[in-house]
């Protein structure tokens, strides 16, 4: 969506952008500053964003989300909830805003990471109601965060029931989002379902980073040679925001950019490279992320990271663009 409808589905949609708010949907004075030269700012300044990686948490409203979408210049936000239970919260939100929230079917409890199929009856049904966008998050390998009593999980991606689940996902013209540590392993089966199902879209999420438990150990996967040969794998930028602008810091994994927020090297080129296939989000998995402060720090820092890239038309592709593609919006 350009700018001019943006600005007119504001209208349209009643969202009530106040003059600061529309001044928000352009690149922030700060990403603006810290660019080299000005002429090549302006063609930089994108009109929206799409955030493809939100959570629906227990206490969150309606109310909330919408406010900080727009105080964020936030057109669209795919949302998943943790936690069966809070499906339904999902569903009340979007039934509010139907225009703005992409829902996805929650995936994040336990009957997901044991591989109960009936999982998958209940997610076929609600991908059929056409509210449902995508599936997500699949934990297929995640290490667990101790401290908040979270198992270790180890799905498969090739398994007989991931593979279930991505006919399912297809046969619905969906998306799937999945949480995988690079390890060597689940990198081959990742591979092999992508072999197995062409026409699955699929974002692994958080730019083939490791999180920090095992960065030593096995180091970030390069992401962008699996994208090379799979043109339906996507990735984010979520969640992967340094300790600076990031709240309670130790839950983020590890940062793609320094703490002033200058992209490290390898994943600049992953942006540019596949700049394409590179979706924005936020990743908001507890309550406290769904404040004002961090939410606002957040923002800014992927406008500034998307401000280095050299091509002129990544920062919009990566912000919206991409999504905007994905989700048919
Ligand atoms: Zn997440």
């Amino acid at each position: 969506m350009y700018r001019r409808e943006f600005f007119s589905y504001c209208l349209r949609a009643g969202l009530g952008l106040g003059f600061s708010g529309l001044f928000s949907l352009a690149y922030s004075s700060e990403a603006l500053r810290t660019t080299k030269a000005r002429a090549t700012d302006r063609r930089r300044m994108v009109s929206t964003r799409i955030d493809t990686h939100g959570h629906t948490v227990s206490g969150l409203t309606a109310d909330r989300v919408i406010s900080l979408m727009d105080m964020s210049g936030i057109s669209h936000m795919v949302l998943m909830a943790r936690g069966r239970k809070n499906d339904a919260l999902t569903t009340e939100i979007y039934k509010k805003h139907p225009q703005r929230i992409l829902p996805f079917v929650s995936t994040m409890y336990p009957g997901w990471h044991r591989q109960d199929f009936r999982v998958l009856n209940r997610a076929e049904r609600l991908l059929g109601t056409g509210i449902y966008k995508g599936v997500g998050e699949v934990m297929l390998r995640y290490y667990g965060i101790p401290s908040k009593n979270e198992p270790e999980i180890n799905v498969p991606a090739d398994s007989p029931f991931i593979r279930k689940l991505s006919d399912i996902v297809v046969r619905h013209n969906a998306v799937i989002i999945v949480l995988m540590e690079p390890e060597p392993e689940a990198i081959r089966s990742l591979e092999n379902l992508l072999n197995y199902n062409k026409d699955l879209k699929l974002i692994w999420a958080h730019s083939g980073t490791v999180a920090k438990v095992q960065l030593y150990s096995i180091g970030h996967a390069d992401i962008g040679e699996l994208m090379d040969r799979h043109p339906n794998l996507y990735t984010d930028i979520a969640g992967v925001q340094p300790k600076s602008v990031a709240p309670s810091g130790g839950l983020r994994r590890p940062s793609i950019t320094d703490d002033d927020g200058i992209l490290l090297p390898r994943f600049k080129e992953l942006l540019e490279r596949h700049s394409d296939r590179v979706l924005f989000g936020l990743d908001t998995p507890w309550m406290q992320c769904w404040a004002e402060e961090p939410f606002k720090r957040w923002v800014e820092w992927a406008d500034k990271v998307v401000a280095q890239l050299e091509d002129a038309g990544a920062a919009e592709r990566i912000m919206y663009k991409n999504a905007a593609r994905l989700f048919n919006i």
